[in-house]
């Protein structure tokens, strides 16, 4: 029955260096709840089944005084924090898609912090559009003259509909008619905007004449879709844009492109990786066309629409528009990575695009030199092999780019043990299996993580 005494009071704890320490740290509120909660813990602790090995007052309050730091660390901790994508999987969906060009990192870090002209006409002196950001780049970029930005491509394509479908019909083919991933799936969002969806062809061949036959009073838009994540081979037929355009313009009817993955860059068109380009669609005459902003364009998440003044502007004033709108964060990460497209340097500046057109020799090199500075690791044998990266996110389907892989064969333990060790370093290093092995891909490394990354592998115990 001498439990109780041995607890130590809430002020004697506070008299200790260490819980001074914390206050000074988390501040004496969260403190004082921490070391509450600790003392309840070991209260009934003692009074449970298997008691602390408590013995004085002492103890019980060292016990409770790391307790206390424990607890202040998990609570006190971001739980977002950086990881090192060793995958290769350039647009990886689960490690936050696409990294910021350092020059949009550094325009969040100083708009964000301050006070900005986001809604505030500065030749007038009065309220303004925030919509007014990011157009006239995106006009630069894609030769749109008008343009509007919301929170990821899903709310785009769903704004675009609700704006010039609700109640109407929308024409879509059976062969477009996907799930992208996390649940996005194009006939849902066509219904969740209002839009009766017409669905026209079948599931590997729809033509003009199918979109044509289906046209009546109450069509709206033509709508087509990047399949994205997937592909349909063999006896397959689809429309050109030009020929829907050419059909849309003979009843006034715009065609709305959901082109999912925002490629800018001409070389990632054919003979690349096989995307198609923003501004071929723009110039095929696109109405209004819908991609995301943090895949292969390499910007922050957003969904951005380009099209017709005309058709952007119903887009814009659109009810939903102010539930989908961006912050200042996302204006100024999408300026200063369109900025970097609009000076023709995007390749070597912007990450995901400097990933994409990095040779197998150049990842091979980093490869080579990681591996030196690796070389007789007790815990793994290095060698570095040819293998593939992947676009991911949706974009260029089956894609894969030659690369050189620096490739962890565990002496003694197993390869998952070993990518599990990798996931608990510092930043983490989130690499992949293949064969009992691990391949670590330096394509998406940054450049500036080569070294911590040597220094994580070589200090790997
Ligand atoms: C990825 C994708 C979307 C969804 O874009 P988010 O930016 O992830 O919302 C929509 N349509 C297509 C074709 C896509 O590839």
């Amino acid at each position: 029955m001498t439990t109780p005494r041995i607890l130590p009071s809430i002020d004697d704890l506070r008299q200790r260096p260490a819980v001074g320490a914390l206050a000074a740290e988390y501040g004496s509120t969260a403190v004082l709840s921490a070391l509450r909660a600790e003392t309840d813990a070991l209260r009934h602790g003692l009074s449970g089944p298997a008691p602390p090995p408590v013995t004085d007052r002492e103890s019980a309050a060292a016990l409770i005084e790391r307790g206390a730091a424990d607890r202040l660390a998990r609570t006190y901790t971001p739980s977002l924090v950086p990881v090192i994508n060793a995958t290769g999987v350039i647009v990886h969906t689960n490690l936050g898609r696409a990294p910021l060009a350092p020059a949009a990192a550094r325009r969040v870090a100083e708009l964000a912090a301050g006070y900005t002209n986001l809604e505030y006409d500065l030749v007038e002196g009065q309220r303004g559009s925030r919509s007014v950001h990011a157009e006239r780049l995106l006009a630069e970029v894609t030769g749109a003259p008008s343009a509007a930005v919301v929170n990821n491509n899903a709310a785009a394509v769903l704004l675009t509909l609700a704006a010039l479908a609700s109640g109407r019909e929308a024409i879509v083919s059976r062969g477009e008619l996907v799930e992208i991933g996390g649940g996005f799936r194009i006939p849902d969002v066509m219904r969740q905007s209002g839009a009766d969806v017409r669905e026209v062809g079948t599931t590997n061949k729809t033509r003009t004449a199918d979109y044509a036959a289906a046209i009546n009073e109450r069509t709206a838009v033509i709508l087509r879709v990047h399949p994205s994540n997937f592909r349909i081979e063999g006896f397959t037929e689809r429309p050109a844009l030009a020929d829907l355009v050419a059909l849309g313009h003979r009843f006034n009817i715009p065609v709305v492109e959901d082109l999912g993955s925002g490629n800018l860059l001409a070389a990632l068109a054919d003979g690349g990786i096989g995307e198609p380009v923003v501004a071929a669609s723009v110039a095929a005459g696109a109405g209004v066309c819908c991609f995301s902003g943090d895949k292969l364009l390499g910007g922050p998440q957003a969904g951005i629409i380009v099209g017709e003044q005309a058709l952007v502007s119903r887009i814009r004033t659109h009810p939903l528009m102010r539930a989908l709108r961006v912050d200042k964060m996302t204006y100024a990460a999408l300026e200063a990575t369109l900025l970097e497209y609009a000076r023709g340097r995007a390749d070597t500046t912007v990450p995901v695009a400097r990933m994409l057109h990095a040779t197998a020799e150049t990842v091979g090199r980093r490869a080579i030199a990681l591996a030196d500075r690796i070389a007789n690791h007790d815990l793994f044998e290095t060698d570095v092999v040819d293998g593939f990266s992947t676009v991911g996110g949706g974009g260029a389907p089956g894609s894969a780019i030659a690369t050189r892989l620096l490739r962890l064969t565990p002496r003694d333990r197993s390869a998952s043990w070993l990518e599990r060790r990798l996931r608990q370093q510092r930043p983490p290093i989130i690499a992949r299996i293949e064969d009992d092995r691990v391949l670590i891909d330096l394509r998406t490394v940054l450049p500036e993580q080569d070294a911590p990354l040597a220094e994580a592998l070589r200090a790997l115990s």
